[in-house]
């Protein structure tokens, strides 16, 4: 039997692994992927992505602006009526290459990621084969993508079909921006739109290597473009581009209301993955092992950089002290460390400016009048990076700005209640509405909170498992629209209704 190779082994592999990648990147640097071709920006302007490890410099991206977005828009309205036209067979071949391409390049791809963003090699380690499944999941539907309804009166043959929009814009965030940003561009492929995509400044590497591998694989020229760049710059050009008919955007809430805003004149359909401050709630009859495991995997996971993460502890007031006990001592326990190295659970956060939001937090915390039971402090990790202290904030009420704000950070807030009817109003005393998560083995109760949590998604007594059929998204400030099997093709395609006359209904006669 083969020995597991020991973890210092694998930290070691990573940084074997990661260094002649990188040295190329530093040498090359990262063009935009416009019909095809890597490009400069029009412009010539560049800026620099460093790696939150050290600060070091790891590329020069090129800085799109309008001129480059209108570029790219122009190739993929070219390229739209080839890629609708073409047969869904082929479709589903092309993006099956693109998964083949992505599992063969899992590895390269799992240590840019840690690099460029910081996540822990543990996590990352299989955000590549997510991503080969999501093109996978939707190549295989890109037969039914066009199916529709057949409602027949008694003098109307009535169907519906459904047609791609057109050429769509995909602007994503920073976290796991690998995976995230298959989960939108796969169901716009299938669907059979092409896309413009704008990935975030802060990350990157890994969305010019898709664009590169979606090209090695067939995907043909103009029908997905990768435009690097700023918010403000690029993105807000893409958001208003005529050609550009719908945006999927994920990221933060009050960027989305910009996004609305600058798509209004031109009627843009957009579809928003947007900030959350989640719920996890735990009764005292719950299964309190696997809940505390949740609880800490759910917030601490992926450094707290997760719109589903679990920011809120909603405990009953019997169990609390117990419980809050024994997350202190895990939080103290976790591992802060190298994002290359295994035994990492937390690495340093994606940016300076992110780090110094976070720690602003603990702040916050003190002036609220609320306790800080672990971590609070930045932490002096390899590198010197931007790490920071996993944190737990207790003696807090549901007013306070750590109960209420996405500090998108490993950051966890105790919020304990009383009863059922409490722990509902304080789950949904918030603005946001992405995930739930409720611990009860009370499964009457269960489904109670359930039905009256303000969130897109709930789960009981699990951690957030993602199904890719299920519908994904949220209410209130988190978000409009679903994602997620046949949801994400009512946001990548225009329903069209088409009545068949049977010859036999009355026509009015006019101007007889
Ligand atoms: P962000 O809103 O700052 O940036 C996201 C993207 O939008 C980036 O590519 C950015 O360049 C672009 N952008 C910024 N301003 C723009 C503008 N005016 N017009 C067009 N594009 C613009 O978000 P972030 O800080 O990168 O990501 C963190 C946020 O994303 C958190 O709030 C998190 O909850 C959210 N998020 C949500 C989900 C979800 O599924 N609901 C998933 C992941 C992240």
């Amino acid at each position: 039997m083969d020995k597991p190779t020991p973890k210092g082994d694998v930290f070691q592999a990573n940084r074997e692994r990661a260094a002649p990648l990188l040295k190329k990147l530093r040498a090359d640097g990262i063009g935009h992927m416009i019909d095809g071709k890597i490009v400069a920006s029009i412009s010539g302007e560049t800026f620099e992505t460093r790696s939150p490890v050290d600060n070091a410099t790891l590329a020069s991206v090129a800085r799109g602006n309008a001129e480059d977005i209108d570029r790219a828009a122009t190739a993929a309205a070219l390229a739209f009526k080839p890629w609708r036209d073409m047969g869904p067979a082929m479709r589903r071949k092309l993006l099956h290459r693109v998964a083949d391409a992505i599992e063969d390049n899992a590895e390269d791809i799992a240590v840019l990621e840690c690099i460029d963003t910081g996540q822990a090699y543990r996590f990352m380690a299989k955000a590549a084969i997510r991503a080969a499944e999501n093109f996978r999941f939707f190549a295989d539907k890109c037969a039914e993508a066009r199916d529709g309804l057949n409602t027949p009166s008694d003098e109307h043959w009535n169907v519906s079909t459904r047609v791609p929009i057109g050429p769509v814009g995909v602007i994503t965030p920073w976290n796991t921006p690998f995976m995230l940003s298959t989960w939108k561009i796969a169901p716009a492929l299938a669907a059979g739109c092409t896309v413009v995509h704008k990935p975030a400044e802060w990350s990157p590497v890994t969305a010019d290597l898709l664009a590169k591998l979606a090209k090695q694989a067939g995907i043909p020229d103009g029908v997905l473009n990768t435009v690097h760049g700023f918010g403000e710059e690029a993105g807000k050009a893409l958001t208003e581009h005529p050609a550009i008919k719908a945006i999927g955007f994920v990221g933060e809430s009050a960027t989305g209301s910009a996004i609305m805003k600058q798509g209004a004149p031109t009627l843009k359909r957009v579809h928003f993955e947007l900030g959350g401050k989640n719920p996890v709630i735990v009764f005292d009859d719950a299964d309190l092992d696997r809940a505390l495991d949740a609880v800490v995997f759910m917030i601490y996971s992926l450094n707290g950089e997760r719109c589903t993460s679990s920011s809120r502890l909603l405990v009953q007031a019997s169990i609390a002290e117990k419980f809050v006990e024994k997350l202190t001592a895990r939080v103290k326990a976790l591992k802060v460390g190298h994002p290359l190295d295994p035994a990492t659970e937390i690495g340093p956060l994606i940016h300076e400016r992110h780090l110094a939001k976070v720690c602003s937090y603990f702040d916050v915390a003190r002036q609220d009048g609320a306790v800080i039971a672990a971590g609070g402090k930045a932490h002096d990790g390899p590198g010197g990076g931007h790490y920071v202290q996993p944190t737990l904030v207790t003696g807090a009420h549901s007013k306070m700005r750590v109960a209420q704000e996405e500090v998108f950070g490993p950051f966890l807030t105790v919020l304990p209640f009383r009863d059922e009817t409490e722990a509902v109003e304080i789950a949904n005393d918030i603005r946001y509405g992405l995930t739930g998560y409720v611990w009860t083995n009370d499964m009457g109760r269960g489904m109670r909170v359930a039905d009256a949590l303000e969130a897109g998604m709930i789960w009981l007594n699990s951690e957030n498992v993602r199904h890719l059929p299920t519908p994904f998204g949220g209410m209130k400030a988190s978000g409009i629209g679903r994602d997620g099997g046949d949801y994400s093709f009512d946001f990548y395609m225009e329903t069209k209704h088409v009545s068949l006359a049977r010859g036999t209904h009355k026509i009015q006669k006019l101007g007889i």
